[in-house]
């Protein structure tokens, strides 16, 4: 029989003992956050209502390139990790590509996507500073479901806003959430202030992520020992998520191959920050010149097409500025499937970093991400997630280069999840009913033009 897949591991001494901070090693530093009510820029303080204290210190960390894993999260991490780094035989024979193509298997993680590495985190710097109850928002589930989880592990009570359009038409995820014990209440809800006024102004609101986030940090800052979690976007989430990379660094290695060019899907940055700025650490201290490709939706297209500039991170206005790639915070993306790639931003650091040309970015319509997610489940057998289609379509392309130029370069990508329980939206692949959606200059224009006011 031929080769098809070959898969590495690490054992348990060799899982990463350190988080990589890039924001230590970065020649140009990511420009502060704003305080919007002082224009100052925000101090470690300023966030402590709202977040555990010690993500709070790494989020505004520009000195630290290495900062220690709890042993408690690393003992939970072992549940799952190493994930699989494989070599994808069956998808190179199926593109008829020279390209050796790797892929990092987050989805093996007990939720099915990478975002449990920081909801473990998250929920255990809570628990250490006598914290009991967490708080957060949710569009698809995939966060709600990690942090529900990671809640649970560590003792926490959990308590999940699910956009209320999810919560009725995506009923699996939110079982799951139930499942693992929180309590999700679909928003707006009547619980409170944020959203007793939309309700109120407009009973029938089906909720979006920026109500639900207003919600969760307004229970948050009125319950007694509570924080607010976030699954993506702030630099601190995406530390810990630099566990993908670290392992996959280890695991090239005794592959015996180190990549050219490094891919993942982009929603607010910290998967493709997570399994890149390991390798991007390289990049900068030694000059190898491996690239780096951040695969995003071309119906939220803020890397391709926004504008470097301090915008909110939310919807209502309610979090501090952050100089990032945005297309505006009151725009609207369509209605797409990879619901985790539907956000108006990216985080400060990526966005720095592709200011300063370190990385590239690339949109990728619908229809080819659903091509790319049938091939790769043809070949290799896991059905990708909608949004981890983006990274393999952004791999296809490179590896397609390679069949007319020769070169065997080596590409590696991270599977953010798997999409088991996102099979609607195959389905409506297979039945041809999905549809490309493409936003236009004057959309973009639109919103980036109000958003000079800003500051
Ligand atoms: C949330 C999510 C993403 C996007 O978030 P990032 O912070 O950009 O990584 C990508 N893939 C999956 C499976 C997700 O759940």
């Amino acid at each position: 029989m031929e080769k098809h897949q070959k898969r590495y591991f690490l054992t348990e001494e060799e899982i990463p003992t350190q988080w990589y901070n890039i924001q230590a090693d970065m020649v140009n530093k990511p420009l502060p956050p704003i305080n919007p009510a002082t224009k100052q820029p925000l101090k470690v303080e300023d966030l402590y209502p709202v977040f555990a204290e010690e993500l709070c210190r790494q989020e505004l960390d520009q000195e630290h390139a290495w900062i220690d894993i709890p042993e408690e999260v690393r003992d939970m991490y072992k549940y799952y990790r190493s994930t699989p780094l494989v070599r994808a035989y069956g998808l190179e024979k199926a593109l008829g590509t020279p390209a050796h193509i790797y892929f990092k298997n987050e989805s093996v993680s007990p939720v099915g996507s990478h975002k449990l590495n920081s909801a473990l985190a998250q929920a255990y710097y809570c628990k250490q500073q006598g914290i009991t109850n967490v708080t957060t928002e949710t569009g698809a589930g995939q966060w709600g479901a990690a942090l529900s989880y990671a809640a649970k592990a560590f003792g926490l009570e959990a308590a999940v806003y699910q956009v209320k359009i999810s919560y009725n038409q995506k009923p699996y995820r939110r079982s799951i959430m139930q499942t693992y014990g929180a309590q999700v209440t679909a928003s707006p809800s009547m619980s409170t202030r944020a959203g007793k006024d939309i309700l109120t102004r407009d009973p029938n609101n089906q909720g979006s992520l920026g109500t639900a986030i207003s919600e969760a940090i307004e229970l948050a800052l009125n319950t007694p020992n509570c924080r607010y979690t976030l699954g993506s976007v702030l630099s601190h989430v995406t530390l810990h998520q630099t566990i993908i990379g670290l392992e996959a660094e280890k695991q090239m290695q005794k592959a015996g191959e180190y990549p050219d060019i490094v891919i993942g899907c982009f929603g607010g940055g910290s998967n493709f920050g997570g399994i890149s700025f390991p390798f991007m650490r390289h990049n900068i201290k030694e000059g190898r010149t491996t690239r780096f490709i951040a695969a995003e939706p071309a119906s939220c297209p803020k890397l391709t097409r926004g504008v470097f500039q301090y915008d909110f991170g939310d919807v209502a206005g309610y979090t501090p500025l952050l100089p990032m790639y945005t297309l505006g915070h009151n725009f609207m993306p369509a209605n797409i499937h990879a619901g985790g790639l539907r956000y108006h931003g990216a985080g400060v650091i990526v966005s720095q970093l592709l200011k300063d040309g370190m990385m590239e970015a690339v949109d990728i319509r619908q229809l080819e991400s659903f091509e790319a997610g049938m091939l790769f489940s043809r070949a290799e057998g896991i059905i990708p997630a909608p949004e981890s289609c983006h990274a393999i379509a952004a791999a296809i392309q490179e590896a397609k280069k390679c069949i007319a130029t020769g070169e065997e370069k080596v590409i590696l990508f991270n599977l953010s999840g798997h999409g088991l329980i996102d099979m609607a939206a195959y389905d409506q692949y297979l039945s041809g009913s999905l549809q490309d959606y493409v936003v236009t200059d004057e959309d973009v224009q639109r919103n980036i033009s109000q958003l000079e006011k800003v500051l």
